[in-house]
């Protein structure tokens, strides 16, 4: 036993090495991938199910990584903010998003919203606001245009700091939506307290709708929840015509989803974006 004891012990420590080895490969790709522009924004279209029109996009990044094609978020995003490279990232978004909305703008494209997400690490960096105003006023952006999507667990790893800065981007008239709700634990009571204009129901909620019943009662709760405080609602990862119409029924309008859009880039997108804009 005391042998098979101490070859479990090596086996665990090799894979710890090799997990350790991995995380630090990973963040030296990371500052590199900053540094060498490797950074990608796509966008998912927003929209209203009972006219089909765009009421905004949302960006998210993707990381084209050489001779490794496409990596989505969640795989560096978790580290990303463990090592604080989550400020530079997020940065970065911010600028690639108003930059892109300029550029719409200046097409004529009607967008609605730009919604950029925002990490626990930035909702405790103090220079944050400054640095979103600067942003704004360099491209040209209303406030109203721009809305920040932030995660309960986000706020609640420093909920002061972070009610502080949600507090001051609502002054400053800015958006501010609940994103992953009905993942997170708040309560009711706390959700009243969030300074937020908008809840984006978790896609976990949505993607076994019409079988599950359980969570279309869940949803259909959290849409009355959400009304009763006034908040705008919007469905994630609406996939199916079932989806939109049970939706619609029991009162949530706004949807994101492969149904309507897939995440592209600006480009891919460009097409579709004339097509909603002139009618
Ligand atoms: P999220 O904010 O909840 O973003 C929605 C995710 O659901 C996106 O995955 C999107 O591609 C996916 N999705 C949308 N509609 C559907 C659908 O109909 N079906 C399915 N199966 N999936 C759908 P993505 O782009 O991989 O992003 C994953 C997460 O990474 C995001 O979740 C967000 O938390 C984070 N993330 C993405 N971009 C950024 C960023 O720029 N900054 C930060 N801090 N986090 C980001
Ligand atoms: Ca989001
Ligand atoms: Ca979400
Ligand atoms: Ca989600």
């Amino acid at each position: 036993a005391k042998d098979e004891g101490r070859y479990n012990y090596q086996f665990y420590t090799k894979d710890m090495t090799d997990l350790a080895y991995k995380r630090l490969t990973l963040e030296n790709n990371l500052r590199s991938a900053i540094r060498d522009g490797e950074f990608k924004l796509y966008y998912q279209a927003q929209t209203d199910m009972r006219s089909n029109e765009l009421v905004g996009v949302e960006c998210l990044i993707r990381w084209h990584k050489e001779h490794e094609g496409i990596i989505p978020p969640d795989v560096f995003i978790g580290l990303a903010e463990e090592t604080g490279l989550i400020v530079q990232i997020d940065r970065w978004v911010l600028q690639e998003a108003l930059s892109q909305y300029q550029q719409w703008m200046k097409e004529g494209l009607k967008i609605g919203v730009i919604s950029v997400n925002l990490s626990a690490v930035q909702l405790t960096q103090r220079d944050f606001i400054e640095f979103v105003e600067k942003a704004i006023k360099r491209y040209d952006i209303a406030p109203e245009n721009l809305m920040f999507e932030v995660t309960e667990t986000a706020i609640m790893r420093s909920p002061e700091q972070a009610l502080d800065i949600l507090n001051k981007l609502k002054e400053l008239k800015f958006g501010l939506a609940l994103d992953d709700f009905g993942t997170g634990l708040s309560s009711l009571s706390y959700l009243k307290k969030l300074p937020v204009d908008k809840i984006k129901i978790d896609r976990a909620f949505i993607k076994d709708i019409p079988e599950d019943k359980e969570d279309m009662n869940l949803t259909k709760t959290i849409i009355a929840m959400a009304r009763n405080l006034n908040l705008d609602i919007i469905a994630e990862g609406v996939e199916t015509q079932e989806q939109i119409e049970f939706l619609t029924n029991n009162g949530c309008y706004e949807a994101q989803g492969y149904y309507y859009h897939k995440p592209s880039s600006a480009k891919d997108m460009h097409p579709m974006l004339l097509e909603k804009s002139t009618d």
